[in-house]
């Protein structure tokens, strides 16, 4: 009951943020200098717990697996799992984009010049996985690096038996006091929340948006029906989850998501609330959960298959059925090489760009509003790795009656 009356809290929070921002419009100064600090201080809290709460929390889960063979399965399924619902998200991008044309018509002065991130390499991708040092990779808050070795470390414990139940203990007692940490912290996300999106608004007032208002209500569209239609089929055929339950139960997440424009500053709270409202065991909660925060960008791809629609039609150019098979197949693999930070969807969107021939000034179009529509593309980024965290622990049977009890 408790955590119902958080997220209610929590949206209170975002709604009034809204309205001190708009009435702050004009002079957002104000609202940098006196409201901004608040947020600051939310997210640095959350920041300060991610790496030993991931580190912590997957030790424990990989070790409490029992056995290898169930790791590797549960790893192959969430990979499989995520990159199906993202090349969905990016369909629906390219059909919202072709029925809104949001470019069509539109003919605003491009001046500014971007530069095209160039396509990873696959081998080195792969071997980065891996660290060289892993106090480095926890030292730099590298996380596909520190999940790789908090696997081992599991693997390592489950393999030597009753000698590693000291070390397991440590980090068992460490998981549970980032928990309570993450406790402590989110009682102040209602102001947190509040002061993070009130400089947003104030900045990007009504005179930002409004020309580009056609392309962000095709990303905001586009992320709603993607919710509604997948993390809705998805939970109530895998886990037989009333999906009112499951939004509800996300909020908290989702919320903070919307106004950190971060998934992996959200992670402490998506792992709060998949544990304590979804239900999802704690060994399938803090494997797949950093790994979604990681790779799993439902609501990054949409928005590139909007956005490079856009972009083809603010310039006038046809973009073939082959050439939007090309945005599928990119935009479904930079999404799992966008660092889940503010404004990283938007560096990989001329990756995209430049894979079917796009001119790349066009992205200049998109980066004054970026931040908006960064708001509700990680939004549905967390929303969605949450989605799969219910259904790899309900085909694992893990899902339980969640603590908090969450009505729908
Ligand atoms: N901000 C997004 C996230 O953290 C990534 C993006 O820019 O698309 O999930």
């Amino acid at each position: 009951m408790k955590n119902v009356k958080l997220t209610t809290k929590i949206l209170i929070g975002l709604i009034a943020g809204i309205v001190v921002g708009l009435l702050l419009g004009g002079s957002p100064e104000a609202a940098n200098t006196y409201i901004k600090p608040f947020g600051t201080l939310f997210l640095r809290m959350i920041k300060m717990i991610i790496v030993p709460l991931v580190l912590s929390s997957l030790v424990v889960g990989a070790a409490s697996m029992g056995d290898v063979r169930k790791l590797g399965r549960i790893g192959g399924k969430t990979v499989i799992y995520y990159l199906a619902t993202t090349a969905v998200a990016v369909i629906i991008g390219l059909i919202l984009g072709n029925m809104v044309s949001p470019g069509a018509g539109l003919s605003i002065p491009v001046d500014a010049t971007v530069e095209a991130t160039a396509a990873p390499n696959i081998a080195d991708t792969l071997l980065n996985i891996i660290p060289d040092n892993a106090l480095g990779a926890l030292l730099g808050a590298n996380m596909l690096q520190i999940i790789a070795f908090a696997l081992f470390l599991g693997i390592g414990i489950t393999l030597i038996g009753e000698k590693g139940k000291p070390f397991l203990n440590f980090f068992d007692s460490m998981a549970e006091v980032m928990y309570k940490i993450t406790a402590i912290v989110m009682s102040y996300a209602p102001i947190g929340v509040f002061a993070l999106i009130a400089p947003v608004v104030a900045v990007n007032g009504p005179a930002v948006l409004l020309p580009l208002a056609k392309v962000i209500a095709a990303v905001y569209v586009g992320c709603i029906i993607h919710a509604i239609l997948v993390y809705s089929s998805a939970v109530k055929i895998f886990a037989k989850m009333n999906p009112l339950t499951f939004f509800k139960g996300a909020a908290p997440a989702s919320t903070v998501a919307f106004t950190t424009c971060s998934s992996s500053g959200t992670l402490p709270v998506t792992i709060k609330s998949a544990q304590d409202n979804l239900g999802v065991s704690e060994s399938v909660s803090s494997f797949v959960l950093p790994l979604g925060a990681t790779i799993n960008m439902d609501g990054t791809a949409l928005y590139q298959g909007v956005c490079a629609l856009f972009v083809a039609q603010v310039y006038g150019l046809e973009l073939g059925l082959a050439q939007q098979a090309t945005i599928v197949l990119t935009a479904t693999l930079a999404s799992i090489g966008t660092a889940g930070v503010p404004g990283a969807g938007f560096i990989m969107l001329t990756m995209v760009l430049t894979a079917v021939g796009l001119p790349l000034e066009g992205s200049a179009l998109i980066a004054g509003i970026d931040r908006v529509l960064d708001m509700a593309r990680t939004s549905v980024n967390v929303t969605g790795d949450m989605a799969g965290s219910v259904v790899i622990a309900a085909t694992e049977n893990e899902l339980s009656v969640p603590q908090a009890k969450v009505k729908a």
